[in-house]
């Protein structure tokens, strides 16, 4: 979306017990401020689109989450680092970015040149916290809107 993209990475979970192996990503990450975000992460989602998410390690020990229809989270179930989501094959027909994984494993596993790209779900962000620096700022359903563009591209 962004920028040059990170060929592959291996991140660990908190408790090292899952390990994935992640392709394509784009280093121009997403802050989001929804209120499911806010209520799970007790702050902004931080995600970086991918092409690609394996379990390498610990399979069965990542445990997984609806939240919407759109999209099913994984998350290790013993330390409860968020892993990534994955977009619902009949939701999203690209065959990029059909992952999002947590910016802070990317950050752990020694990914440096990460950058917050854009801001989505502006007009519901708290007033306790913002970002400094000048990006795109996207409402709710401007960013569906682009979503939706997204996730049919070729
Ligand atoms: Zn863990
Ligand atoms: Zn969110």
């Amino acid at each position: 979306m962004s920028s040059v993209r990170i060929p592959k990475v291996t991140a660990k979970c908190y408790c090292n017990s899952v390990v994935i192996e992640i392709s394509e990503i784009d280093p121009g990450f997403t802050a989001c401020h929804c209120s499911t975000c806010q209520f799970v992460h007790s702050g902004p989602g931080f995600g970086a689109r991918c092409n690609d998410v394996k379990i390498v390690q610990g399979a069965e020990l990542v445990k997984k989450y609806k939240p919407a229809v759109w999209a099913t989270w994984h998350f290790c179930g013993k330390c409860g680092t968020r892993l990534h989501y994955k977009f619902e094959d009949e939701v999203w027909k690209s065959k990029q970015d059909r992952y999002v994984v947590s910016v802070g494993l990317l950050y752990k596993s020694g990914v440096k040149n990460l950058k917050m790209f854009n801001e989505v779900s502006y007009e519901v962000k708290p007033h306790y916290y913002c970002f400094e620096g000048q990006r795109e700022k996207l409402s709710t359903s401007e960013a569906y809107a682009l979503f939706a563009l997204e996730s049919q591209k070729p």
